[in-house]
């Protein structure tokens, strides 16, 4: 099969669909690639690089879109890369159709076949095509928190683990997730004091065993919560409530009871964020202070180490799409229900069905 990876161009996405090293594999499998020139600068990965690993390159996206039978993408595409696919051409990234109608609307016209990254399922359960990002995401919050307590950036002047003869920062985790359990490995592993907060008893016990006495687990309720909120230097939001938006459990009021110069990190933003205070940033300008606390809410917290976040994802992308490479798009769904699951349009039409229920509501 002809493979197309295109640059990414939406804003401040520095990802890429293929590493250098995923290509040499889909060359081994006897498909071409080809690269649209600087798609891997983000990751440190030059035309030579994927060159040297077997691809060709292409100067324009308009070469890599016509040339390929599958564009392996890592953001939704955006609407001038939408006007470049065509009727039967395989696309596989992520999408988040739900709340993007227009997208929806523009990928059935083109009659390609788009597969998202984020309704790929696994044989135990779970989106195994969110999971790294959900970790990259975990522990990036505790170095971006960390980075929020200095004192130059509004914090309170701690650093997390301490220093013999001086106390660690307390870091309070809320949801103990994917997010929140590498969330609360980072800040173990650097010495802070950690609680985790979460509302599902078997995530407290799993988290229990794990971290045994290195960090502490609390039932979730509103009463522990503003207890926690109260001490912690560090407070790093992790919920989530699938299919609907982030509950919101800290309150503006409780900002008057935290320490000032205390670092709010709510990597629910993507979802509405669990603080009530929280606005989306940009890693431009990553923060803001609201009532005295530092409050950090990027909602693409990986494209920040684009490098890792490609790595990660490529580990769990690259099964699929040699499966769908080497046999053909129909045959690797059919023989495979979770990549199946990953299917959203087809034939002009949505074939997911909570996506369909999303863009085009109740019927
Ligand atoms: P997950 O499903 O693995 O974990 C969520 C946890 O939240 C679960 O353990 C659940 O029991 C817990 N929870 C739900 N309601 C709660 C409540 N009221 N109080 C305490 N705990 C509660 O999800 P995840 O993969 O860890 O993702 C967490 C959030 O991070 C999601 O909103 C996800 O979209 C987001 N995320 C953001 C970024 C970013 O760049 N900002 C990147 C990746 C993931």
């Amino acid at each position: 099969m002809r493979i197309g990876v295109p640059k990414e161009i939406k804003n401040h996405e520095y990802r890429v669909g293929l590493t250098p090293e995923s290509i040499a594999e889909c060359v081994r499998h006897g498909h071409e690639v080809m690269v649209q020139s600087g798609a891997g600068a983000g990751i440190g990965a030059s035309d030579a690089d994927y060159v040297t690993a077997g691809g060709a390159i292409a100067d324009t996206a308009e070469e890599v879109f016509a040339g390929a039978e599958m564009i392996v993408k890592v953001k939704e595409p955006q609407a001038d890369e939408r006007k470049l696919l065509r009727e039967g051409q395989i696309l596989f990234t992520y999408l988040h159709l739900a709340p993007d109608p227009q997208q929806a609307k523009d990928l059935m016209a083109s009659g390609a076949i788009c597969i998202a990254y984020e309704t790929v399922t696994a044989p135990g359960g779970g989106l195994p095509l969110l999971k790294p990002m959900s970790q990259v995401a975990g522990r990036l919050s505790v170095q971006a928190g960390a980075t929020a307590l200095e004192t130059p950036r509004g914090g309170r002047g701690m650093l997390l683990g301490g220093v013999p003869g001086v106390t660690p920062a307390h870091v309070t985790v809320i949801g103990g997730g994917v997010v929140g359990f590498n969330a609360a490995q980072m800040a173990v592993g650097l010495g802070a004091r950690t609680t985790i907060l979460d509302r599902n008893p078997d995530v407290l016990e799993r988290l229990s065993h794990h971290f045994e006495s290195r960090a502490g687990t609390r039932f979730a309720s509103a009463m522990n919560l503003e207890d926690e909120i109260e001490r912690a230097d560090l407070v790093i939001g992790a919920v989530l409530v699938p299919g609907a938006a982030a509950p919101k459990l800290v309150q503006k009021r409780h900002l008057a009871t935290m320490k000032p110069g205390a670092v709010l990190v709510d990597v629910a933003i993507d979802q509405g964020g669990c603080f009530e205070t929280s606005q989306a940033t940009t890693h431009d300008d990553p923060t803001y202070t609201v009532e005295g606390i530092v409050h950090y809410c990027v909602a693409n917290m990986p494209g920040a180490v684009a490098r890792t976040s490609t790595y990660a994802l490529n580990n769990v992308t690259l099964p699929h799409v040699l499966a769908i490479s080497d046999a053909g798009w129909r045959a690797a769904l059919r023989d495979n229900p979770h990549l199946r699951a990953g299917l959203n349009v087809a034939d002009g039409k949505l074939t997911h069905a909570a996506v369909a229920a999303s863009v085009e509501g109740p019927t």
